[in-house]
Formats: structure tokens, C-alpha cells, sequence
């Protein structure tokens, strides 16, 4: 079977000399684990981080060792009591074709639920950050206006989604592409979205937002933060969730110049990661079910097929190839 390494610490934008895609033995499972061959592969622009030797709320990669995250696969060989061949499980063995797992690292999941990616976005990490961010994060209540950056990606779309469906009363979305932009206007119900490429974003966002807002979920950082910071309203809250435009910087980012705006404002920035949040998820799961189901929340996949393919799928998260949630599909 084969799994992705990291061999080298990339400087930069990574690129493929910093990977290589390895053999490895097909373990048999010991006492307690399970040996499950993964079907699908979850992408996500924090692994950039775990690539970096830096101290961090997740450990560096290690050189020469296959790389981690989250994964849905099924099982072909058990020693774990209650689980049997043929379960799913959602898992943290992700970058290789067969994952040995300790089955208290497991999470079950029923494909006829949901289909199985749903489990690692919609349904999964990247959608309890959505929900996190914008109700216990950023207290969006109703009536409030919203500006989502990132908004054409998988926390992104979603927050924005939740955002108008918890009764925000105008959704305002940025994203890299005018395909991205028509999604989230016709699609997803944003109310006004640009493409941050065109124009200026502080521009671009006082023109679709002229009365200022309340809330500013922030996948991006950079101009982003600093025309949100520009555009809050006295009391008004960003959640600050990731900031993938400097991601591969080399050099520490300039911090946004209108900091002293949050005085007078008396507005707050407030970090936050989905670990701490796990609380919520039986909660997330029944609502955003329900809106899955009814249809009031929508989503898309980008899939890329193939475990040869991973490594390309990551760096094209990280340049916005995707539109909503980044899979690699791992077909048998
Ligand atoms: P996305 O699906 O949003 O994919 C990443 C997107 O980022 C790309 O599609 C691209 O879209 C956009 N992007 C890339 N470079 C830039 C740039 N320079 N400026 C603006 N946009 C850029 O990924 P996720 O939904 O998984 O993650 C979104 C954010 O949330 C990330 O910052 C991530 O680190 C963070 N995150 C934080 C968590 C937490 O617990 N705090 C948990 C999960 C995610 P485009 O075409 O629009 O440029």
C-alpha cells in the first residue's frame, strides 16, 4: 500500500520535492485496533502549518513519517471488539491508502446517513467550524449583517449559510473567482459577494456592505481583517478562523493598520478552533441535518480521485482550486 511523507520542510510554497509517495507493509491489527482501507481523504489548509517546524496546537510532521488527517474508510481487518469488517470509521490515519487504528481513535460513521465525504466536511470538522464560528464564536443574532471571507470554500460556504438561516439579515461573501462569486449569489443565498482579485477589498466591501457590519467571519487574515476591522459596527465581533493568506509566508505579516478602530468600536477579535468545540456537535449534526435534508443548506465537494493525486489536491486547496470542501477519493 502507499501513504504520503513529508522528506523535507518546504520554505515557502511547498512543493512536490518536499513529499514523496512511499511503500509501506499492510499491518495486521494487534489487540484493540482495526485495519481500515480509507476511501476518502481530507485536505485542509491547517496541514500547512503541521509541515512547518514550529510550535503550534498541532504537532509538526514528522520528516520521513507518512502525514496525518482525517480520513473515512472501511474496515478489512478487526481486533477491536464491536467494530466488524465492512463498518465505517472517520479517523486521524489520513495520507495513505490503509490506516492501523486504535479503535478508541475511531469515530463510526453510517454511509447511509450521509454519503461518506459528507463526514469529513459538511457534516464533519469543517462544518462544526462554520457553526461554532458563527454562533458561540462571533454570537450572531438576528437581523445582524455578515461578511464571510473564504466564502466559496468549505467553512466559508457553510458560515455563511448558517449565518442567513440563523436570520442574519444580509450575508456578504468574498471569494478568488467570478465562478465563485455567481455560486454564492445564486446557489447559497449570499446577498452580495465580490471577487477579492478585481478591487481593493476594503472597496469592494464598503460598496456591497455601506452601513457596516456586525459580524466578520475570517477564513483569510491580511486586507481581509483589516477592511472588516474598517467595516465593523460599534459592538460588532470577527471570529477569526484562519488566515490562509499567509499560510506560506516566509516572513512574520503585517498586522492590520486599523487595530485602534476596535476602541471606539468597542468591537472584539476572537480566535477560536474547532477542538474546543466538540460540545456542540450533537446539536450541529440534528440542525444541520435537518437543513440538509429540506434542502435549506446546500453544499459541493471538490473531488480529486486517486491516493497519487493527494499531495496535488493540497497545494490546490491552498491556490483555491476547490469550491467547497477538498476530498481525494481513494476508489478500491
Ligand atoms: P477552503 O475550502 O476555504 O479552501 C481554502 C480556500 O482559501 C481556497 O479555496 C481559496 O479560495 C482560499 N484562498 C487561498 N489563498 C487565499 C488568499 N491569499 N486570499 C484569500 N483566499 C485565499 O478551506 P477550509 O474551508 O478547510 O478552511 C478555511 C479556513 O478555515 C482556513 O483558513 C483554515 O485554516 C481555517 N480553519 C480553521 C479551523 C479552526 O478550528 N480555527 C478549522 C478548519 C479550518 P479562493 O479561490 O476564494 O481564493
Amino acid at each position: 500500500s502507499r501513504e504520503w511523507h513529508l522528506t523535507a520542510r518546504p520554505q515557502g510554497w511547498p512543493v512536490p520535492g518536499d513529499f514523496a509517495l512511499a511503500e509501506a507493509e499492510t499491518p495486521e491489527p494487534g489487540p484493540g485496533q482495526v485495519l481500515v482501507r480509507n476511501l476518502y481523504l481530507s485536505v485542509d489548509p491547517y496541514m500547512r502549518g503541521r509541515m512547518n517546524d514550529a510550535k503550534s496546537y498541532a504537532a509538526p510532521y514528522a520528516l520521513g513519517e507518512p502525514m496525518l488527517g482525517a480520513a473515512v474508510g472501511r474496515v478489512v481487518a478487526s481486533a477491536a471488539d464491536g467494530i466488524a469488517v465492512g463498518d465505517h470509521l472517520l479517523h486521524g490515519l489520513g495520507w495513505r491508502e490503509y490506516a492501523l487504528v486504535d479503535a478508541a481513535h475511531t469515530v463510526p460513521v453510517d454511509p447511509e446517513a450521509a454519503p461518506l465525504p459528507a463526514y469529513l466536511g459538511v457534516l464533519g470538522m469543517t462544518g462544526l467550524t462554520a457553526y461554532a464560528g458563527v454562533l458561540r464564536v462571533a454570537r450572531l443574532a438576528e437581523g445582524e449583517t455578515v461578511f464571510v471571507s473564504g466564502a466559496a470554500g468549505a467553512v466559508g460556504s457553510q458560515a455563511g449559510q448558517i449565518a442567513r438561516l440563523k436570520g442574519a439579515s444580509r450575508v456578504i461573501g468574498s471569494a478568488g473567482s467570478d465562478e465563485k462569486v455567481a455560486l454564492l449569489l445564486d446557489e447559497y443565498g449570499f446577498d452580495a459577494a465580490f471577487n477579492y482579485k478585481k478591487a481593493p477589498v476594503a472597496e469592494q466591501l464598503r460598496a456591497a456592505a455601506p452601513d457596516g457590519i456586525d459580524v466578520y467571519f475570517d477564513n483569510v487574515g491580511g486586507d481581509h481583517l483589516e477592511a472588516a476591522i474598517g467595516a465593523l459596527r460599534v459592538h460588532g465581533r470577527a471570529a477569526l478562523c484562519g488566515a490562509i493568506a499567509q499560510y506560506n509566508a516566509t516572513e512574520p505579516q503585517p498586522g492590520p493598520r486599523n487595530l485602534a478602530l476596535l476602541i471606539g468600536k468597542r468591537a472584539s477579535l476572537n480566535g477560536f478552533l474547532v477542538g474546543d468545540h466538540q460540545d456542540l456537535r450533537p446539536e450541529f449534526v440534528r440542525e444541520v441535518g435537518g437543513w440538509l435534508r429540506d434542502g435549506s443548506l446546500r453544499y459541493q465537494d471538490t473531488v480529486v480521485t486517486g491516493i497519487e493525486h493527494t499531495l496535488d489536491a493540497f497545494l490546490g486547496l491552498l491556490r483555491g482550486d476547490n469550491t467547497g470542501k477538498m476530498i481525494v477519493a481513494l476508489p478500491e
